[in-house]
C-alpha cells in the first residue's frame, strides 16, 4: 500500500508531515517526517500517540498545508484542545473544511478547554493536582515496561515486594538501584514548574502524585502528597528509623536493631501510606477544581479519587481514558506544553 499524507504543516522553517499507511485489513501505521531535521521512523500504530509526536513542535500554530479527508474531523478536535485563541483558528477550518463557510470563531469557544480551563484556575485559591507516571515520563523518567536489560526479563511486580526484598536482597537492591541511578539525571520539566509556581501563587493547595520520583519537590511545589511513598529515602524495613541512602545502596544493614534498609516506596502487596492518602482525599473534597493529570486512571484506588470531587474536573493525559466523561474538560495532548500554554493564559487574563 502506498504512503499517504495524513497532515502536513508549514513551520518558520520546516515542512513537518505526519504520515501514514494502510495495510490489507484497513489498519494504520504512522510516522513523522520533520523536513531537514529528518524523518522520525518511529511507527506508531496508534493514532493519538502519532499526534503527540507532533506536539514537539507548536504544530497547531504553524500553517495547515493537507489534512486528509478521512482525518479531518479527528485532526480539527486535535486543533480545537490545543487552541489557547479560537481566533486564531480559520485557517484550520479552512484545511480540514474546504467546502463549508467559516463561522464566527466565537462558536468555536465552547469547544476550546484550553482558555475555559484557564479562566476556572485564574479565580481558584484551592486547586488540587493529581499526577501520575505520564507527568513523570515527560521528564525522561523510562517506563519500567520498555527497560532494557535484566528487567527486561524480570516483572517489577516480583521485585518489587517484600517476601523478594527478604529472600534476594541482592536482587532488590540492584533493581532498586538502577531506578536510583536513572533518577539521577533526571529533572523536572516546565509543568512541574508551572504547578509549583500556581502553589506560590494560591492558586493550587496540593499536589497528590503516584509517582516516587520527587520531581514536585523538586521543582518547589511546597505542599505534596506522595500516594506511592518516595524513591529518595530510605528506612530500616524492621524497626521503621530512618536510614541513608548510601548505606541501602552499598548492603549495609540498619545501624539500630540490624534489619534490612529498602526505600520508601510501597511495595507491592503493602498498604498505602495512610496519613498521605488522608489528606489527599481531604483536599480533593474541599478543592472547587480537581486537575488530573498524566494517569490513565487504571489503577484502584487511585481512579477513584476524582470522584470524591464536587467541583470542576479537568484531565490532561496523553491517552483516553475509561474516565473521561466524567471530567468538565479533557485534553489529550503532551502536558507540559499544555500547563505552559494555560499558565500563559492565565497570565494574560489578570
Ligand atoms: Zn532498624
Amino acid at each position: 500500500m502506498a504512503a499517504e499524507t495524513l497532515l502536513q504543516v508549514k513551520g518558520p522553517k520546516e515542512l513537518i508531515t505526519l504520515s501514514g499507511e494502510r495495510d490489507r485489513g484497513g489498519t494504520w501505521r504512522w510516522w513523522v517526517d520533520r523536513g531537514e531535521k529528518g524523518e522520525e521512523r518511529r511507527e506508531w500504530d496508534d493514532w493519538l500517540d502519532a499526534l503527540l509526536a507532533m506536539d514537539e513542535d507548536p504544530w497547531e500554530e504553524y500553517e495547515p498545508i493537507a489534512v486528509h479527508p478521512d482525518f479531518r474531523s479527528k485532526i480539527w478536535g486535535a486543533v480545537l484542545q490545543r487552541a489557547a485563541d479560537p481566533a486564531g483558528l480559520v485557517p484550520w477550518f479552512r484545511a480540514c473544511f474546504p467546502e463549508d463557510p467559516v463561522p464566527d470563531p466565537r462558536s468555536w469557544e465552547e469547544k476550546c478547554p484550553l482558555p475555559r480551563l484557564a479562566e476556572e484556575i485564574r479565580k481558584v485559591r484551592d486547586a488540587v493536582v493529581l499526577t501520575g507516571a505520564g507527568m513523570s515520563t515527560e521528564s525522561g523518567i523510562p517506563d519500567f515496561r520498555s527497560s532494557t536489560g535484566l528487567w527486561r526479563k524480570i516483572d517489577p511486580r516480583r521485585v518489587a515486594t517484600v517476601e523478594a526484598m527478604e529472600t534476594d536482597p541482592d536482587l532488590f537492591r540492584r533493581f532498586y538501584g538502577e531506578r536510583l541511578r536513572n533518577l539521577e539525571d533526571v529533572r523536572p520539566h516546565a509543568g512541574h514548574y508551572v504547578l509549583a509556581e500556581w502553589a506560590k501563587q494560591g492558586i493550587v493547595r496540593a499536589v497528590a502524585t503516584q509517582n516516587v520520583d520527587g520531581l514536585h519537590h523538586k521543582a518547589g511545589s511546597p505542599e505534596v502528597y506522595e500516594l506511592h511513598g518516595t524513591l529518595r529515602t530510605v528506612r530500616c524495613h524492621r524497626c521503621g528509623s530512618p536510614a541513608e541512602l548510601e548505606d541501602f545502596l552499598e548492603g549495609r544493614s540498619c545501624g539500630l536493631c540490624g534489619g534490612p534498609l529498602r526505600p520508601n516506596v510501597v511495595l507491592f502487596g503493602e498498604l498505602l501510606p495512610e496519613e498521605e492518602w488522608d489528606r489527599a482525599i481531604r483536599a480533593i473534597r474541599e478543592s472547587s477544581l480537581l486537575l488530573v493529570i498524566g494517569t490513565s486512571l487504571e489503577v484502584y484506588p487511585v481512579n477513584q479519587l476524582p470522584m470524591l470531587s464536587t467541583g470542576r474536573k479537568a484531565i490532561i493525559n496523553g491517552s483516553a481514558t475509561e474516565w473521561d466523561h466524567r471530567f468538565h474538560h479533557v485534553i489529550h495532548a503532551r502536558i507540559g506544553k499544555t500547563l505552559l500554554k494555560l499558565d500563559r493564559l492565565v497570565k494574560e487574563m489578570k
